[in-house]
């Protein structure tokens, strides 16, 4: 549910008419709704409650603007990161680093010595390796470097494979049945606070039994560890949950994700970590764009729009939909390709879908783009990197500004031996 909504036939954000922010600040631009944030953060707290212990922490890579996380942080969410960038940003935001989560695969020393310096709350160590180096520059400080190991518990997600991270050959995670001897040689070490286990299959899941297939080989894993003699405090789920692209698409609902994760934690008597991304930043966001031209083609004509892969890369990567719907309608329907101004085939949004007739000059947005969108943009072929807005009832701010090629080229230098 979000509250990008037609008034007067005109689409809104919230109370603000979208022609009057790409009036105001051009297009393309990302448009958020704070207030479809906060609705989402709180109805997937709301799925959790019956559960005990739990904490949240967005996972950032999905949308990593310092005004939603700062949205985020006011809801109680901390923040799951997976570089030292993403960790400024949480910072930045005003999230307290005890509430940070640092994953990720390839963290450097120098960003490990980071986290310590700000007191992460927790690492989720991916390699045995990365557990040992972690440990003794805690232990060079004074410190235990609180962490759990993230486990691959070699499930298919049944998602796209370039989002997939759970399979045994995805490079995620220590194999599962690798993770208990991993566990008792780093608990050992005094540098680190061994408290649990991690774990995040995919994203876009929309198969919960796969998610709890997972889960109860934790469950597994959480008794042997417990077995052992370890004590066992902690357990990150990850995130992953699926949001509907489509119209007709039917995702598990976060109180069906809830009840999952009570029927499959039941009795682990553990701290519950959570790392949703998609379903809290999906439906938030929409990409504003304008129509340059309707070319003539083959078959239908391409509709060429402004904003293009560089801004929107999630079909480009993985041949994802996002409806395209425009902001004036006029009521007519037709046929056409959609595609932005990039010099690349991929940089075609949809091909043959039945879309409102749009004509050069019109106002259009790309839904369910607060996720994975504008965090993924370059500026490739030299354009603008796109800017942000969000909108809050009736007021809206520019949250990023549009970089300018001129600002990026001003970074460039021409060696001296190159200029005589
Ligand atoms: N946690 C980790 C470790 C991830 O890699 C990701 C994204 O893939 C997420 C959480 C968030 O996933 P999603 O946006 O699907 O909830």
């Amino acid at each position: 549910m979000d509250l990008f909504e037609f008034r007067d036939g005109v689409l809104h954000a919230e109370d603000v008419p979208l022609p009057a922010i790409a009036a105001a600040v051009g297009t393309p631009v990302y448009v958020y709704s704070a207030n479809t944030f906060r609705r989402h953060a709180r109805v997937f707290k709301a799925a959790l409650a019956g559960l005990g212990r739990v904490h949240l922490a967005f996972a950032i890579k999905a949308n990593p603007n310092v005004a939603v996380l700062r949205v985020l942080a006011d809801e109680g969410y901390g923040a799951d990161v997976v570089s030292g960038g993403e960790m400024a940003r949480a910072l930045a935001a005003g999230i307290p680093a005890a509430d940070i989560v640092f994953s990720g695969v390839g963290k450097t020393r120098a960003e490990l010595n980071r986290g310590l310096d700000e007191g992460i709350g927790q690492f989720n160590l991916e390699l045995e390796e990365e557990g040992e180096v972690l440990a003794q520059l805690a232990h060079a400080r004074g410190q235990r470097a609180r962490a759990v190991i993230r486990v691959n518990p070699d499930v298919d997600a049944g998602t796209h494979a370039k989002i997939s991270t759970g399979k045994r050959d995805n490079k995620f995670g220590v194999p599962i049945d690798e993770a208990a001897g991993m566990f008792a040689r780093l608990a050992r070490l005094p540098g680190l606070d061994l408290s649990g286990v991690a774990i995040h299959i995919g994203s876009q899941l929309s198969d919960l039994s796969r998610l709890e297939a997972a889960y109860a080989r934790i469950g597994e894993l959480v008794a042997t560890l417990r077995a052992q003699g370890h004590a066992i405090t902690r357990v990150d789920l990850g995130g992953g949950l699926g949001v509907p692209y489509r119209a007709d698409d039917v995702l598990p609902s976060p109180a069906e994700y809830g009840e999952m994760v009570a029927r499959a934690t039941r009795g682990w008597d553990v701290e519950l970590m959570f790392e949703p991304g998609r379903v809290i930043a999906g439906n938030a966001g929409v990409l504003l764009t304008e129509v340059i031209w309707v070319k003539p083609g083959v078959h239908h004509p391409y509709v060429i729009v402004d904003a293009a892969m560089n801004d929107l890369a999630r079909p480009a990567l993985y041949d994802a939909f996002h409806d395209f719907v425009a902001v004036e309608p006029s009521g007519e329907r037709t046929v056409a390709n959609i595609a932005g101004p990039v010099c690349e085939s991929g940089d075609t949004f949809a091909m043959g879908r039945e879309i409102d007739r749009v004509e050069s000059g019109d106002l259009a947005v790309f839904r369910t783009a607060g996720a994975y969108g504008a965090t993924m943009a370059s500026t490739y072929n030299s354009r603008a990197l796109v800017p942000e807005v969000l909108v809050d009832g009736d007021r809206f701010a520019v949250v990023a500004d549009r970089i300018q090629p001129e600002t990026i080229l001003a970074a460039e230098r021409v060696p001296e031996w190159l200029t005589k």
